[in-house]
């Protein structure tokens, strides 16, 4: 490393977290050294107002890279909200679901997608087009099994489910229908072709920067379902028509969201190379899991892993608590499952360096070995 290092960068440990998770150290070092004053400004970010030109560029700024970088086309907006990916729960029913005649379609892949009907069933009709819950939403569903509506007012999936660490491994087919899709935990992972989807959300708190901000992108015919009974901050139209600031938007998290996104295409090679090194991060992960002999048990089949969450269990919960305590010994931190399903859960977002998860292989490599 040829970084500058202080005494606090020194002290960090691997942070396996869920979300909010590891931050690119460029970024975090970033935006330290323009905490107290912006170049040019002479103020914080902290500290400017919304309408300020300064913050006019670091939105400008912010929405102008994230379209390149995702390839988002001038058929969509692009739309920064507050209250996480959960309020998407709600406005996307809310806007898209509300008047119509036909339901919302919804594909369960896991505890998010779960999360989410219930949302839409307060605001419509739904209709359950497969759930992987029998099976402890350990897969996807084949092609052709889920059950979707001749017609329907949208398609609702989860790209990454977090907990169970199900990721599809490309865009489902869905004909004709609306596709929405709930990306938080992939969302700049990898390369998405936008022109599939009706709809695309995703906090930003997993990939993305920090907590506070959530993008939506939406095709804008859809905007034209939103109503006029809808409250004024729930439509995504007050969004789109008054460019993410029809109050104060949360001025910092849209600025780490726009270093993060410089990141990823300057520092990372864009998206298409943060998928190779993604997918080479979690491959280092599962060959442990599949050379164990049994010892770590995968949680999800094989052709579902997601690259972001890798998610397995050991052959009992004694074993599963020293792994997680002995792992926090070795400056390898947060890696017990969610609270609702237990195991063990490594997160390993853009941001963990291929050294973070070497050095967990080896952990695995080296527990097994004394445990076995
Ligand atoms: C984290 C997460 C959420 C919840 O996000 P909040 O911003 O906490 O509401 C929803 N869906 C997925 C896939 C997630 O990973």
């Amino acid at each position: 490393m040829n970084e500058r290092s202080d005494g606090a960068e020194a002290t960090r440990v691997f942070n396996f977290s869920a979300g909010p998770a590891v931050l690119p150290l460029p970024v975090l070092r970033q935006a330290r050294d323009e905490m107290l004053s912006l170049p040019g400004v002479g103020m914080s970010v902290l500290e400017i107002s919304h309408r300020s030109p300064a913050f006019d560029r670091i939105l400008e700024e912010t929405v102008a890279d994230l379209r390149q970088l995702v390839g988002i086309s001038d058929e969509y907006e692009l739309i920064f909200l507050q209250g996480g990916a959960s309020l998407q729960f709600s406005m996307v029913p809310m806007n898209l679901l509300r008047g119509q005649s036909a339901p919302a379609d919804y594909i369960i892949t896991g505890t998010w997608g779960a999360t989410a009907v219930k949302e839409a069933q307060r605001e419509g009709a739904t209709h359950v087009a497969w759930d992987g819950e029998a099976g402890g939403y350990d897969r996807l569903p084949a092609a052709g099994e889920a059950n979707l509506s001749p017609d329907s007012a949208y398609v609702h999936i989860t790209s990454n489910e977090t907990i169970q660490g199900v990721q599809w491994q490309q865009d489902p087919d869905v004909g004709s229908a609306h596709l929405v899709c709930d990306c938080s935990s992939d969302f700049l992972s990898r390369p998405i072709d936008v022109a599939k989807y009706g709809l695309i959300y995703a906090c930003a708190q997993k990939n993305a920067g920090i907590a506070g901000v959530t993008a939506v992108i939406i095709r804008k015919d859809l905007l034209a379902r939103s109503r006029d009974d809808l409250p004024k901050m729930l439509d995504y139209r007050t969004f789109a028509k008054n460019g993410s600031r029809p109050n104060t938007p949360p001025v910092f998290a849209v600025y780490v969201l726009g270093l993060v996104c410089r990141w990823v295409r300057d520092t990372m090679g864009g998206l298409t190379a943060m998928a190779h090194h993604n997918a080479t991060k979690a491959a280092l992960l599962y060959d442990a899991v599949d050379g164990s002999g049994g010892f770590f048990a995968g949680h999800a089949h094989p052709a579902c892993r997601s690259a972001m969450n890798v998610t397995f269990r050991l052959p009992n919960e004694q074993l599963e608590k020293a792994f997680v305590q002995g792992a926090a010994h070795h400056g390898l931190m947060d890696l017990q499952g969610h609270r609702s399903v237990g195991g063990i859960r490594a997160s390993i977002y853009n941001a963990m360096p291929t050294a973070g998860v070497e050095a967990l292989r080896d952990y695995m490599l080296d527990f097994q070995r004394s445990h076995s």
